[in-house]
């Protein structure tokens, strides 16, 4: 098998050894700076509390691996993991509420959980004060002794034929061009065909070494120390705390104490001897920084009040700009790997995820969103990835509205029609350093004149944070005359060459080998036939392409195999490049979008002069634009492309013409209402790499007789003779106000058998809408709950799509 290098022996490195040597694979060196005993990285201190519950189901699903396997390693009759259960606790009403939240979380990604009374958690946890209002337990938590499993992996590894080099450390990484071909020690050069990073905090310093910015910060964080518990473990969130008993003694970790950032090259080399009081990660206890916590936790636990701190330091681990783990590999090398940023929690899953990437090209679980290419460019450079990271360290126990925004760092990206937003009173929401507006507060007034059926219901306070009912008028003109959209920020790659045509037609599921002028909305699969993300091909010209994309990673994806393939055949050579930021985009929508344009250009715009689905280079009062006849509201209209510089006066241009015809300026609040009513998917959250075509509603992308072969085509092939056991399905919600905002469990006769991915309120269709996976066999018609902070709504499974089943307003 292929030669593995994996740097670094913590937990995520020795699992990865075991997870490639468990799938046969048999020429595996790990090289580890420090010494194999103790290698002195953030594992050889982690208290390992587990955790699983998280709102992210692939992060839930990631810890639930890595307990499963704990409980499976052992010696002398014991574990690596110690399943005590975890014990969430409320000493506030607010934090009450948030563990109801936090319960569906456990339903919809198959954790068992129960909120208990204040009673059942002094039951359970006899030492806490009446402070506590109620909590969350979850049985299968617990403590992961993760320095163990780390020595009891190098033991079975190594007898299964891993080689482990102690007090080794890489100083380079050897390149032959774009393909990697080792890694340089004191004692040499190891060669490898596949370097894996598991270096923890020290990931920046290794990126650095072929050119790669890793995205983490080292941050230090407090612990007073501890091990062998028989209670729960246990998180006072209100206050930043975490708890772990050990035999008459309390383990404290503390999360609200100062962000304080490390630079891991300063910490000097790995000492020959590290022992627990000396070890690169651990740092000096800062006591001042504890003090706040002490009180509080004597407040929690009043025995403490009797007690002292026995020992504590501040141990290095590391934090990123979404706090999630770095996988993956960057576009523009072969062969090197990274595992990064990863906690105990997670270690085995993302090792296991990593493992089966490398040895079938796909994880079982969704990863899209730990790929190292999925951080934008603006957000990789040192000063955004630091001031985000400390962010999350600060807010990591906080109780976060789904819609939140950071105040900083904002206006990284603004389109060019931003000063006209701005003057329209714009409520601006972040993603991926745009701004991008949510609602307008110009159009406040249009509120009053809403036709009753269109009078936006009450909300509960949760789902009426970052809400306005602004967003109902919006969605109303939009049905009812026109308004335009700023589409600029979604991704816009030019994929131009000879091999063009070829790489386009191998990636997707659709023969994009149509004429110039068509637009084309096609899936990019894996070869297990599951959907890596969904796209537009706009064919340009013969050799040129743009593409509607989604992420950061479909760019980093296209431009790999762009370069994959040329290397195979220099003939076939395509360039790939991000236009988005080049290039701006309005999306003109509403039955009245014709008559807009046509008092501003000449061009045909009739139904035959640029039909559904296609698109046109022509000029509008004097701008060179690009008009591609498609919509994201379901609505007749365009979007309208021009390059950068032209594009306020694109702006002024339809906004003057539009006054005549009602024309309002739209935001994401009514664009995705309207999506969701129109059935258009979001990938990533309505559907990942761990759904097919068929089952996630979109095999009409697929088509069943392209004659080339591509990605997945084998697969699908197989999938499409089986019946799906799962669909995502739309939901109204029968009491037509009760909202749910994603996420949320979904119960059938009594049982947890789904959860919804996107919701919103569907002005259209007055009531709200939730698409939701569930059973394949659920029929339309069919009752089911949704649970919401512990409250079940009761909704009905329907057709798609709720709005213009028959595609009558897109194609007149
Ligand atoms: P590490 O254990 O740091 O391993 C990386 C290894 O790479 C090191 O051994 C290092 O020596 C080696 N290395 C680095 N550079 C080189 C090089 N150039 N050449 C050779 N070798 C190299 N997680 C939880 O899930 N639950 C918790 O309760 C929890 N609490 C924590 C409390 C504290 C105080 C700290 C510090 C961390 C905590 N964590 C917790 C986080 C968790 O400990 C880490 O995220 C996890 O251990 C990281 O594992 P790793 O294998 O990626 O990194």
């Amino acid at each position: 098998s292929q030669r593995v290098v994996i740097i670094g022996a913590g937990i995520v490195g020795t699992n990865l050894a075991d997870e490639l040597v468990s799938r046969g694979w048999n020429n595996i060196t790990v090289v580890e700076q420090g010494p194999l005993h103790m290698p002195g990285g953030s594992t050889s201190h982690a208290p390992g509390l587990v955790f699983q519950t998280n709102p992210s189901k692939t992060m839930t699903h990631l810890a639930r691996y890595t307990v499963e396997k704990f409980l499976s390693i052992e010696k002398d009759g014991h574990k690596c993991f110690n399943q005590v259960g975890g014990l969430e606790v409320a000493t506030t009403p607010a934090r009450l509420e948030e563990l109801k939240r936090k319960h569906g979380y456990a339903s919809s990604w198959g954790i068992d959980a129960r909120l208990v009374t204040a009673e059942e958690c002094f039951k359970m946890y006899p030492h806490l004060s009446d402070m506590v209002l109620g909590g969350l337990h979850i049985p299968t938590d617990g403590l992961a002794l993760a320095a163990r499993a780390t020595q009891l992996l190098i033991e079975r590894t190594s007898e299964a034929g891993v080689r482990y080099l102690g007090h080794t450390p890489v100083t380079g990484i050897e390149l032959d061009g774009r393909r990697v071909t080792g890694v340089n020690t004191p004692g040499g050069i190891i060669p490898a065909d596949i370097v894996v990073s598991c270096a923890g905090f020290w990931g920046v310093e290794l990126g650095a070494m072929v050119g790669v910015d890793i995205p983490l910060l080292p941050l230090a964080h407090h612990l007073p120390n501890g091990m062998n518990a028989e209670l729960p473990i246990l998180r006072h969130q209100d206050k930043g705390l975490y708890y772990r008993e050990h035999g008459g003694q309390y383990g404290i970790g503390y999360y609200g104490h100062r962000p304080m950032p490390v630079v891991a090259a300063s910490l000097g080399l790995t000492p020959k001897e590290v022992d627990e009081q000396n070890m690169p990660s651990r740092l000096d206890f800062t006591t001042e920084d504890f003090d706040p916590a002490w009180k509080e936790s004597q407040k929690l636990i009043p025995a403490l009040q009797d007690t002292e701190i026995a020992d504590g330091f501040n141990g290095i681990f590391s934090f990123t700009p979404d706090g999630g783990p770095i996988l993956g590999q960057p576009s523009h090398l072969d062969g090197f790997y990274v595992a990064e940023a990863v906690w105990v929690t997670h270690s085995a899953g993302v090792a296991r995820a990593l493992a089966q990437i490398l040895t079938t090209g796909r994880s079982e679980i969704d990863v899209s969103e730990c790929e190292l290419s999925r951080f934008e460019e603006v957000q990789v450079n040192r000063d955004y990835v630091s001031e985000t990271s400390q962010q999350n360290f600060v807010e990591i126990y906080d109780i976060v509205h789904p819609l939140q925004q950071r105040t900083s760092p904002r206006n990284l990206r603004v389109s060019p029609f931003y000063s006209r937003q701005l003057e329209l009173g714009a409520v601006f929401l972040e993603t991926g350093g745009w701004e991008r507006p949510w609602w307008y507060e110009a159009n406040k007034d249009l509120v009053k004149s809403l036709p009753p059926s269109w009078k936006p219901v009450g909300r509960d306070a949760w789902s009426a944070q970052v809400y306005s009912p602004i967003s109902a008028a919006e969605a109303w003109k939009t049905r009812n005359a026109v308004a335009m959209f700023d589409m600029t920020a979604f991704h816009r790659f030019e994929v131009a060459g000879p091999g063009a045509v070829g790489l386009l037609q191998r990636l997707t599921t659709s023969d994009i080998t149509t004429k110039p002028g068509t637009v084309t909305y096609t899936l990019l699969l894996n070869d297990h036939g599951t959907i890596r993300g969904d796209i537009f091909v706009l064919r340009l010209d013969d050799d040129v392409f743009q593409i509607g994309a989604n992420t950061a990673t479909d760019l980093a994806y296209l431009t790999r195999e762009a370069r994959v393939q040329e290397q195979n055949n220099p003939g076939k050579w395509s360039q790939v490049r991000d236009i988005t930021g080049s290039t701006c985009c309005i999306g003109l929508w509403g039955p009245r979008a014709r008559d807009v344009i046509a008092g501003i250009s000449t061009v045909d715009i009739s139904n035959k002069g640029l039909p559904y689905f296609s698109l046109k280079k022509t000029i509008i009062s004097g701008i060179p634009v690009t008009m591609i006849r498609k919509s994201y509201v379901g609505e007749l209209g365009w979007e309208i492309q021009t390059s950068a510089e032209y594009g306020q006066r694109l702006w002024d241009t339809i906004w003057q013409a539009g006054k005549l015809h009602g024309l309002i300026a739209g935001g994401r609040s009514a664009l995705n209402s309207m999506r969701i009513e129109k059935g258009y998917r979001t990938y990533g959250v309505d559907m990942t790499t761990e759904h097919n075509p068929f089952e996630a509603g979109v095999s009409f992308a697929v088509d069943a007789n392209k004659k080339d072969d591509f990605v997945g085509k084998a697969a699908l092939q197989r999938l499409s003779s089986q019946p799906p056991s799962r669909r995502l399905r739309p939901l109204t919600v029968d009491d037509g106000r009760s909202m749910a905002l994603g996420k949320e469990p979904v119960f059938y006769n009594g049982k947890a058998v789904g959860y919804v991915t996107t919701a919103a309120f569907g002005y259209t269709v007055n009531k709200p809408v939730a698409y939701a996976w569930l059973p394949g066999g659920l029929s339309e018609g069919e009752t089911v709950e949704i649970e919401y902070f512990g409250k079940r709504i009761r909704a009905t499974v329907q057709a798609e799509s709720l709005y213009d089943p028959q595609m009558h307003r897109l194609t007149q």
